[in-house]
Parts: structure tokens; C-alpha cells; sequence
């Protein structure tokens, strides 16, 4: 087993806590994305992996060991930050090297795996220009390249994307995510970006205020999640308050009741109306303008607004006292207009019931 464990890692500056008593097992051969809200704890719990930061308390272990105290230069871990880092004066086969030659590895050993490398990145024919004259995505494999040069059991990588255009970005996701599956490379990396975790992640571990909210793979998050918080930190939804009687109805803001599948989740909800609510995914909506027989889950509403992008149309539909956004594309519902009547069903196995965020 070579995976990384923390527990109760724990690190505070004066008295606030950036990352709060956290318990983590990071499997081998894994993608895992750290995901949360800009000072949520992401990148210092990824920096006291690395070494970089010193936790208050707990302990960080990899393949068995305890690398609470072992400093960073020590601990054999690829990292790629926001800035890349790159030496600006150096060319791309010199970057790559670097940590090569940091480790005193022969020179023409090298040689070898810088070659091997620019092969791996797709740029073969670049060695010798300087990293200041490549483009954006050229420099991002370059950093990655440099990273994995000593052939790191672990790869932590810190917002690598965040600089590049969304088109660029999409691209290079799905390339580090190929190439971190063809290596086999056990991998973290921070993102604020729940698409970019989607698409690249084998687990999530959404972060709130220091702590995890949730851990699990994308789909089963996005599909269950434990709160209100992790429901609308991933994808978007339709949260609403509903009031509970016992029965398997629930009451929505504008007086109707519907029946719903799961019951009120352990975590946090204790069955107080107040305390609950109702989750449906937009793509869970479905619009009719007509139907003969509404059954017990249809609302009557109207279109308030509708957003159609060519591959996906969204509607608003305002039902007496609160607003739903349904999803669907613009194909399978080619006449919808603002201000139309229309009938909204809520499967009842798409309503999930979730515990409300907490204020504190
Ligand atoms: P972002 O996405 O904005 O980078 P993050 O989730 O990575 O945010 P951190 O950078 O880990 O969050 O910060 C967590 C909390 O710890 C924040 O409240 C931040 O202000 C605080 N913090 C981080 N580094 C320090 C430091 N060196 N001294 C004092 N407070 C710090």
C-alpha cells in the first residue's frame, strides 16, 4: 500500500482555523480534486502534503509513513503551482531537468528522460527554445513535465489551470487527466472549478470553512449530496424550504404538497421543517405545455425567462411563490415561449431531501 492517509490534520493561524481536524485516505493510482470556496483550506492542506506548511496538529503518512516532520525537498512529491514557476531564462529541456540534475542523476541519463518526457508532453522538437517563447498550454506541459521528471509517487498540483482562457483550459483538462491515467500517477490537485472536478476527478473532496463537507466520486456527489452547501457547490439546482409532516409528502413554499423518495438524510437534518430541504436537479424537471391528467408531482406555472444556447435551453418557470429552472434542449422542447402557461414534474425520485447550511 503506497496511498497517503491524514488524520485529524489540523493547522491554525493565530486563532482561525484554515484546515479543521481533516481525515483523508488518498487511493493509489487516483485523481483526487480537493473543491471548494475560495478560503475553504484547499491549497494549505495541499501545501502541509507537501511539506510546504507545518500542521498544528495531526499527521500526514505515505506508503506507511509518517511524513508529518519530513521536509519538503525529502518527502519525492511532483508539485505544479498556479505560477508554473518556471525559470524564465532557461529552455524547455533545462526546466524539465532541473530536478534531474538537483538530484545529481548522470548527464546523459538526463538526456533520456528529458527526451522521453518531451515525447510524453507532445513536444518533441522544443528542447531548446526558452519556456518564455511558448504558449500557454505549452508552458503548462512543461511544468508538468518538470514535476514528474523524477518519477514522483505523488503529484500535487495547485489550481494548474487557472490561468488559461476557458477553451484552453477544457483542453488541457482533459490532457493532464490522459496523461495522469497512463501513468498511473496518484494526484491531487485544487480546483474552485466543480466542472473542472467533474471532469477530472476519480473522488472529490468538497471543503467547507476547514473542514470536508463531502468526499466521494463526481456523479454520486452531484446526485447525493449530504447538504445544501455541497448541492449548490456542485452543479446547479433548485434548493428550496419545504415543511415535513411524517407523511411522504412535503409542502413546497407555495402551499402544494408532492411526494418524494428519500427520506430526510442523516447528516444534520434531524426532520424539523427547518432544518430540511428540497434538492431537484434542473435536468429533473420536466416541462409539459399540455397534460390531460397532472398528477400529484406537476406544477402549474409560467415561463419566466428562457436561456437557449444552441446545445442546452434552460427555463425559469415562476409557480406560485417560489421559481424552478428546468433543463432540457432546445430540440425536445421547440416551442417554449415567456409568459406561456406550463405544467413542471417532479419525479419523485429526483427530489431529495438535504440538510439546510448551517449559519455560522
Ligand atoms: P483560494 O481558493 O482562495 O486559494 P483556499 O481554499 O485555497 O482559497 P487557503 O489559501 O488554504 O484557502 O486559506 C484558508 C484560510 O487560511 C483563509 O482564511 C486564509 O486567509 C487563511 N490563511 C492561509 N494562509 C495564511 C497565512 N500564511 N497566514 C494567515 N492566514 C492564512
Amino acid at each position: 500500500m503506497t496511498h497517503l492517509t491524514l488524520q485529524a490534520v489540523t493547522k491554525r493561524f493565530n486563532a482561525a482555523y484554515a484546515v479543521d481536524h481533516v481525515d483523508l485516505a488518498v487511493p493509489d493510482g487516483k485523481l483526487v480534486c480537493f473543491l471548494g470556496p475560495s478560503g475553504c483550506g484547499k491549497t494549505t492542506l495541499l501545501r502541509i502534503i507537501a511539506g510546504l506548511e507545518t500542521a498544528t496538529s495531526g499527521t500526514v503518512a505515505f506508503a506507511g509513513r509518517d511524513l508529518t516532520h519530513v521536509p519538503a525537498n525529502q518527502r519525492d512529491f511532483g508539485m505544479v503551482f498556479q505560477s508554473l514557476a518556471l525559470f524564465p531564462h532557461m529552455t524547455v529541456a533545462q526546466n524539465i531537468a532541473y530536478p534531474l540534475r538537483l538530484r545529481r542523476v548522470a548527464k546523459h541519463a538526463q538526456a533520456a528522460r528529458v527526451a522521453e518526457l518531451l515525447d510524453l508532453i507532445q513536444l518533441p522538437h522544443m528542447a531548446d527554445r526558452p519556456v518564455s517563447r511558448l504558449s500557454g498550454g505549452q508552458r503548462q506541459r512543461v511544468a508538468i513535465a518538470r514535476a514528474i521528471a523524477s518519477s514522483p509517487k505523488l503529484l500535487l498540483l495547485d489550481e494548474p489551470l487557472s490561468a488559461l482562457d476557458a477553451k484552453l483550459r477544457e483542453a488541457m483538462q482533459v490532457e493532464i487527466r490522459l496523461l495522469q491515467q497512463r501513468l498511473g500517477i496518484t494526484t491531487i490537485m485544487v480546483t474552485h472549478d466543480q466542472r473542472e472536478a467533474m471532469t477530472m476527478a476519480d473522488e472529490i473532496v468538497v471543503m467547507e470553512k476547514g473542514r470536508i463537507a463531502q468526499v466521494g466520486k463526481p456523479l454520486d456527489i452531484y446526485r447525493n449530496p449530504v447538504s445544501e452547501f455541497v448541492a449548490d457547490f456542485i452543479g446547479l439546482g433548485n434548493i428550496l424550504p419545504v415543511t415535513l409532516d411524517g407523511t411522504d409528502r412535503i409542502g413546497l413554499p407555495g402551499g402544494q404538497r408532492i411526494v418524494v423518495d428519500s427520506a430526510p438524510r442523516a447528516t444534520g437534518a434531524t426532520g424539523a421543517s427547518g432544518d430540511v430541504r428540497l434538492l431537484i436537479r434542473p435536468e429533473d424537471v420536466s416541462m409539459r405545455a399540455v397534460m390531460a391528467n397532472p398528477g400529484p408531482n406537476v406544477l402549474a406555472g409560467k415561463v419566466a425567462f428562457i436561456r437557449d444556447v444552441g446545445s442546452s435551453l434552460e427555463a425559469t418557470i415562476d409557480c406560485a411563490g417560489f421559481t424552478l429552472t428546468a433543463a432540457t434542449t432546445p430540440r425536445e422542447t421547440p416551442d417554449l415561449r415567456i409568459g406561456m402557461p406550463i405544467f413542471a414534474e417532479l419525479p419523485p425520485h429526483a427530489c431529495k431531501l438535504i440538510a439546510a447550511r448551517t449559519a455560522h
